[in-house]
């Protein structure tokens, strides 16, 4: 019988769901599953390899080749492709800018929700999992009994992830703008597991609070649920 308990949270590119899921995985002893990473792993794969990433048969014809492992530590994630650790690469420009055609694509989708499955399922056994993308709470985890919808402005979002990659002037605030913008567009728009907030889920703009505070909000919540299973 599973104990665990499965968090999903879901948002917009940079709305702090990454260091929102890993603190409050961290607070609560659970696991932590980037999903995004695994997109990106698989982006990177096919980018390597030349494959045209706006051709969807030619990346489905591809999707069972990548050897992908995800690290589900929160305070150490770690994503291995082929057995060599991508971390760095899968948060390149060349990414950034392909990715979300390729998540658009059915096949690269089935294969990556029998994995977060598997995960999930392992994690149960124990303690439990903070799993973050896009599509947990509506498609991968819906029996999820604790499910975010992140979101944050414009603005507030690209000055953070600018921050984060150390390019603070202007004109790289606003190209980080438009590319998670980009994003947004692409993965709201899809027609396969689009970006949406799921039945149940609790709406959260991050834009006026700190990272410490959205931590407690979530911890506050997964203590809740705990408290009524
Ligand atoms: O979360 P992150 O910004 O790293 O995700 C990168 C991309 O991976 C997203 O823009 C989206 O295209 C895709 N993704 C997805 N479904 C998920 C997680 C990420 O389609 N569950």
């Amino acid at each position: 019988m599973s104990t665990g308990i499965v968090v999903a949270v879901d948002g917009t590119s940079g709305s702090g769901k990454s260091s929102t899921s890993r603190g409050a995985a961290e607070r609560l002893g659970l696991r932590y599953l980037d999903t995004g990473a695994m997109f990106r792993a698989m982006t990177w794969w096919m980018l390597r390899h030349a494959i045209d990433v706006h051709d969807a048969g030619a990346v489905a014809a591809h999707v069972d080749l990548p050897v992908l492992v995800s690290g589900t530590s929160p305070a150490q994630p770690t994503i291995a492709l082929d057995e060599v650790d991508v971390s760095a690469e899968i948060r390149s420009d060349a990414v950034n800018a392909a990715v979300s055609p390729v998540s658009a694509v059915p096949a690269v989708r089935a294969r990556l929700l029998a994995m977060q499955r598997a995960i999930i399922e392992e994690a149960l056994a124990g303690p439990g999992i903070v799993v973050e993308g896009r599509d947990i709470g509506s498609v991968v985890w819906p029996q999820a009994p604790v499910k975010l919808y992140l979101t944050a402005d414009a603005g507030a979002r690209a000055s953070r992830r600018a921050a984060e990659t150390g390019s603070t002037d202007d004109a790289a605030v606003e190209r980080t703008r438009e590319s998670l913008q980009a994003r947004d567009v692409i993965d709201s728009e899809r027609v396969t597991a689009p970006l949406t907030r799921a039945e149940g889920a609790v709406h959260l703009d991050t834009t006026p609070y700190t990272l410490a505070e959205v931590i407690d909000l979530v911890v506050d919540l997964v203590e809740g649920a705990k408290a009524q299973a």
